[in-house]
């Protein structure tokens, strides 16, 4: 492989590329993955970084009492990726950590190819403490192990790309700030001093925020960061520096030439969070040739045979018929239903209206809000019948998270003569594709404002399945009411007038309105307009939200810059 042809550097701590690599988390990861392999199709010349995280983020069963338990996930890694003789070494505070990494190749519809680098600290040579730092992802609690994994990733990625021989590297994309550190390398390199400014880094450095939740910006007491960093630098700018600690977005956000929000509305919330930065917004998207189904695929090769390249050309499906859009949908709901049986006994029925909630399991995503009155749900259920599939994980260190999994299994069980409803174990790409594609209706409803993007009504929307959602993130984007799916809330809502409690109650009401009187009744007895609705997602969304798209954004506003 030329390796010189690569100018453009991906840093992302996840990176979620295939099922059988769980080295991801959730959308974060997957939204990498899929920007990874968009640039592959498009022949775009980008190497991406991340780490190994051998024993995953975790594997999830839920207990009798609905109670979530997390076990290390053992993948066998010599299966999927390739060890590189490249190695480096990083110096954290007075110690030598040796690198040493994996690689994956990604192949576009062209052949043009990705390498993904997977960095690994588990090497005999260092000591116990850093051989565990590439072990799990986002293992939660110890700062002084996060920091030090994020020197890996930033300082140590930035290393090993040289060491591997990508000497032609002009643009360094940070996805999300937990690579920031890479800026205190690159500054030392081209101004050969370690003193920082935040300045001289400008050019090179591209930064996409990820999160308007405070939880998802990390920060380190400046004297550990002084302490972990002083191989590094001499100085770490005022500028970066909040409540007596390192702000990774900070170091992000003064260091970056270019820096964006992920949708428009997150665009408007990070221009409020982040003052006096010219924040772009590039709304993400998904893969289409990951995320369609084979049913819907067969249908696109038929009307449309270059989606896979070019998804825009999906407007052609206006001229499938809705027999050939229902038959399609049959095999994907199908497929969801039995797998759901499987696993979950509760008897779903193939011709139920059926409504999917998949997702990370976090208080802002407000997992438990269509069972806030399990009564009304199972009165809707009592005139046209209504199954609910769940499925995600909450971080183990989250434990208001892994109280709406036990709150879901409880009313699951307290309700199962009423509606059925499942809640499946071990939420992934598998889980999530199978999930997205064989849904009847896509439901998301985090607290309008906090919701960045999100990526998964847009895997429902390529392949036919409409979202009933608060408007945020992309959905204030894709949303035409009864055209696209439903909106929870109105666009201008005055939320400062209610409590979080009200709020919910509010977004839980019209969720039980619009099922009642609107969408269950659509579904059964207005099938013509069902189809025409589905149709309507693939066209008007599926043609634009995917990272094909999103990919072109990034190449002529920053990458190629
Ligand atoms: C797409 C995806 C997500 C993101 O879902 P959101 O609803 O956008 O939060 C999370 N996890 C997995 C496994 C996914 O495939």
């Amino acid at each position: 492989m030329d390796h010189s042809k690569y100018n453009i550097a991906y840093f992302s701590m996840e990176i979620g590329i295939r099922n059988s690599i769980p080295t991801y988390s959730g959308g974060l990861g997957v939204l990498a993955g899929d920007t990874i392999k968009s640039c592959a199709d498009l022949e775009i010349p980008l190497v991406a970084i991340t780490m190994i995280n051998e024993h995953g983020y975790f594997f999830q069963q839920i207990d009798r009492e609905g109670n979530q338990v997390a076990q290390p996930t053992n993948w066998a890694i010599n299966d999927y990726l390739e060890l590189t003789p490249a190695q480096a070494i990083i110096k954290i505070q007075d110690r030598d950590v040796k690198i040493q990494v994996w690689q994956y190749i990604i192949k576009g519809a062209t052949g043009f190819e990705i390498p993904v680098y997977f960095l690994d600290s588990n090497i005999a040579s260092n000591n116990e403490f850093d051989r565990h730092l590439t072990s799990h992802l986002y293992k939660g609690g110890d700062l002084e192990y996060r920091l030090s994994q994020e020197m890996v990733l930033g300082i140590g990625g930035y290393e090993i790309l040289k060491k591997l021989g990508y000497n032609n590297i002009k643009k360094y994309h940070m996805n999300e700030g937990h690579s920031a550190l890479l800026t205190l390398k690159l500054n030392h390199d081209l101004c050969n001093s370690k003193s920082m400014t935040c300045e001289n880094t400008k050019p090179y450095c591209i930064f996409t925020t990820h999160t308007p939740v405070a939880a998802g910006h990390d920060q380190f007491p400046i004297d550990m960061a002084q302490r972990f960093l002083k191989h590094y630098t001499d100085n770490i700018p005022e500028k970066v520096i909040q409540n007596n600690a390192l702000q990774m977005t900070q170091l992000a956000l003064h260091s970056s030439g270019f820096i964006n929000a992920v949708s428009q509305k997150h665009t408007l919330v990070a221009r409020k969070m982040f003052p006096g930065f010219d924040i772009k917004g590039i709304t993400n998207g998904i893969h289409p040739p990951t995320w369609v189904s084979p049913p819907f695929a067969n249908l696109f090769d038929k009307y449309s045979p270059d989606w896979r390249v070019k998804p825009d050309t999906l407007t052609n499906i206006k001229d499938a018929s809705h027999q050939e859009i229902n038959e399609a949908h049959y095999i994907n709901k199908k497929k969801l239903i039995d797998f759901t049986n499987q696993l979950a006994n509760v008897g779903m029925d193939n011709d139920f209206f059926t409504i999917c909630f998949g997702r990370r399991i976090t208080a802002y995503k407000r997992p438990d809000l269509i069972l806030l009155t399990p009564d009304k749900i199972a009165q809707i259920n009592n005139i046209r019948p209504v199954q609910i599939i769940f499925a995600g994980k909450a971080h183990p260190s989250d434990m208001e998270g892994q109280a709406f999994i036990k709150r879901i299994n409880q009313i699951k069980n307290d309700f199962k003569n009423d509606i059925k409803i499942a809640y499946l174990e071990n939420y992934n790409i598998k889980v999530a594709k199978l999930m997205t594609q064989g849904a009847d209706l896509w439901l998301n409803n985090p607290i309008p404002g906090q919701e960045a993007s999100g990526t998964s009504g847009m895997k429902a929307a390529i392949n036919g399945v409409p979202s009933l959602s608060t408007l945020d993130g992309w959905w204030e984007e894709g949303w035409e009411e009864d055209v696209t799916g439903w909106a929870i809330n109105e666009p201008e809502e005055k939320m400062d007038q209610y409590t979080l409690e009200e709020l919910k109650q509010k977004h839980a009401n019209t969720v039980y309105e619009k099922l009642e009187k609107h969408i269950v009744p659509s579904f059964y007895n207005n099938q013509t307009h069902w189809l025409e609705i589905m149709k309507n997602c693939i066209i008007k969304n599926g043609t634009y939200f995917n990272s094909h798209r999103m990919c072109h954004e990034y190449w002529d506003q920053a990458w190629s810059k």
